[in-house]
């Protein structure tokens, strides 16, 4: 085998830290679900209060206003946001062209 070794969940957090300490506002370490601490997360700015709580890429807690604003200091979080989190289209990581038929957008002819 000469394929590289994944990467650890330590490397992932320091990277993390890196990232946060280099001045990125919404930085979150996805991809082993459990391992990395409250890096799952993405947390606001300004005030550090929990925006979208996460395990692995599975959302478990939506908490930006209707506004897509932080529910505790109220500041603007850039992005596009739903009035409230309405479902994950996907129910585990990621993977490239293997989405679900039923989650595909019904389009009117
Ligand atoms: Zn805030």
């Amino acid at each position: 085998m000469t394929d590289p070794e994944n990467t650890s969940a330590e490397t992932l957090m320091r990277a993390a830290e890196i990232g946060k300490r280099a001045g990125l506002r919404y930085v979150y370490a996805g991809n082993l679900p459990g391992m990395v601490g409250d890096w799952e997360n993405t947390r606001c700015p300004n005030c550090q209060g929990l925006l979208i709580e996460r395990y692995g890429y599975l959302i478990t807690g939506y908490f930006l206003t209707p506004q897509g604003c932080c529910p505790s200091c109220g500041a603007s979080i850039p992005g596009r946001w739903d009035p409230a989190f309405r479902r994950q289209i996907t129910t585990g990581p990621f993977v490239p062209l293997m989405r679900p038929q039923s989650d595909l957008p019904v389009l009117n002819s």
